[in-house]
């Protein structure tokens, strides 16, 4: 079976695949650390990077996750993701 590519490594360049958990590099094995967790923490909530998201944000667009603020209402925030000495932000 063929795996789906997500995207572009901005990294080095070589297809993302996507795994159970995250979304990772296929150049894993020559040590590229590329990793994108489909469960990302931020601050204290989970966002969930669908295969739709992950895409757009490996291409560098935003991707639009709801959020809940403390006051109990939705919002919905845009994301991007940024690299920072190797690390995903
Ligand atoms: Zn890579």
């Amino acid at each position: 079976m063929e795996k789906e590519k997500i995207g572009k490594c901005p990294i080095c360049g070589n297809f993302i695949y996507e795994n159970q958990k995250s979304y990772y590099c296929s150049n894993y094995k020559e040590g590229c650390k590329f990793n994108l967790w489909k469960d990302t923490k931020y601050f204290d909530q989970v966002l969930k990077i669908t295969k739709e998201k992950a895409k757009k944000l490996l291409k560098g667009e935003k991707a639009k996750f709801k959020l809940k603020s403390k006051t109990e209402n939705d919002y919905e925030a845009y994301f991007t993701i940024e690299m920072k000495r190797k690390y995903v932000n």
